[in-house]
């Protein structure tokens, strides 16, 4: 059966060239990078030129990155780490949308006093920045704002969030986790003080992450243990992981500037045909820009499960909500934050492109996207599944 991922916002394929990046530190150079003796001597050279390859990548400098597992620790150590760090501030600000490793650290540490302000987003998606400015506190230690929503792309303006909250002397983190590889992004030019990146969204392996935290801003470590990382992430390095995702980033460094147009215009003629030849679909955060990959459409009079079910049938594979909370039956806090009814939300299904889909699988998830929805629309109990 052919076989169409859609769903790269959930995760990527590992590229080949990752993978025999990584092979090595599996076998002859498997030392641990920490140790004095010749097998520590190539894995530690290794991570110092993934360091550098990287921040080179992203515009900052190596001693400003911090390897971690995945995005959400790198999440979870910017902001215990940013808040533990000046115990006498005890306000955030996030917003509605943020992914579940953002939400759930910072309701953590309402739950131990912190105060929180979670601003609301319009029907695109997007904070009022405004708002933001106003909900700036004397005692706020910290803004987190994301760069692109994972269920809808929709991106939020970071390089004017950036300035508002440095204005105020406030360090912002910024879940970047789904724009890097996607978008071009410089440190340099963004005057954000943390952000995370995820190794398996842009083809390096899952279990690798990593946390830059601009020079000068004080983050104190989460775990507790040895010196690696400086002591702000202890614990031994996982070098084929980070040997992985300086890979990729090189390969996404080398496909970035094509990649956007070519993904859009995929992804546009695929929306766009649904909205033509499918009455009573929209596209939620339409209006807004958004990672040029990802489409969230709404179908409306069918379920985002019932879709997933028949689209699976026949090789297609997309996601209602976020891949992490697909399958627990509430409707998307992100869509229900954009103002849809509990309804619409349910009806909404994500589609993510990756660098490797074809016009042709376009066209082979258009022609059964299409019979899928009128079956369903029917209500044929074939076509429910019953
Ligand atoms: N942040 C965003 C925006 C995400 O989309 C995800 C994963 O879907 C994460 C954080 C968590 O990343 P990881 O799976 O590496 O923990």
């Amino acid at each position: 059966m052919k076989s169409v991922y859609l769903d790269n916002n959930a995760t990527t394929a590992v590229d080949p060239e990752v993978l025999e990046a990584m092979l090595p530190f599996y076998t002859e150079h498997f030392g641990n990078p920490s140790s004095a003796h010749r097998h520590g001597s190539h894995p530690a050279a290794k991570l110092r030129a993934c360091r550098n390859d990287i921040a080179a990548f992203l515009g900052c400098s190596p001693g400003e990155l911090t390897f971690t597992s995945c995005g959400t620790e790198s999440n979870n150590l910017a902001i215990r780490g940013i808040l533990d760090a000046d115990e006498n501030k005890r306000h955030i600000i996030t917003c509605s949308v943020e992914h579940s490793a953002v939400l759930n650290p910072v309701k953590r540490m309402r739950d131990m006093g912190y105060d929180v302000t979670i601003l609301p987003v319009d029907s695109e998606g997007q904070i009022d920045l405004q708002e933001l400015e106003g909900s700036i506190r004397d005692d706020t230690a910290l803004v987190t704002i994301m760069y692109a929503n994972n269920e809808t792309g929709v991106l939020l303006p970071v390089d004017r969030i950036a300035e508002i909250v440095a204005a105020r002397g406030v360090p912002y983190h910024s879940d970047t986790v789904q724009a890097i590889g996607k978008l071009p992004l410089d440190l340099g030019a963004l005057p954000v003080d943390s952000i995370s990146v995820s190794g398996h969204k842009l083809h390096a392996p899952k279990g690798v992450g990593l946390l830059y935290i601009r020079k000068g801003t004080r983050c104190r470590p989460v775990l507790l243990g040895g010196t690696q990382e400086k002591g702000r992430r202890p614990g031994t390095e996982n070098v084929a992981g980070i040997a992985g995702l300086a890979k990729a980033c090189e390969l996404a460094a080398a496909r970035i500037e094509n990649y956007p147009k070519d993904i859009r215009a995929l992804r546009d003629r695929f929306e766009q045909t649904i909205l033509s030849e499918i009455p009573g679909t929209a596209v939620n955060g339409a209006g807004a820009e958004r990672l040029p990959n990802t489409t969230n459409i709404r179908f409306d009079g069918v379920t985002g499960g019932a879709m997933l079910m028949h689209m699976d049938e026949v090789g297609i594979y997309a996601s209602a909500g976020s891949a992490c909370k697909s399958g627990a039956g509430e409707p998307s806090h992100v869509l229900s934050a954009m103002g849809l009814t509990p309804e619409q939300a349910r009806s909404s299904v994500r589609f993510s492109l990756g660098g490797e889909t074809k016009s042709e699988d376009i066209d082979y998830a258009l022609d059964h996207i299409t019979r899928i929805v009128n079956r369903l629309r029917k209500g044929s109990p074939q076509a429910a599944g019953q």
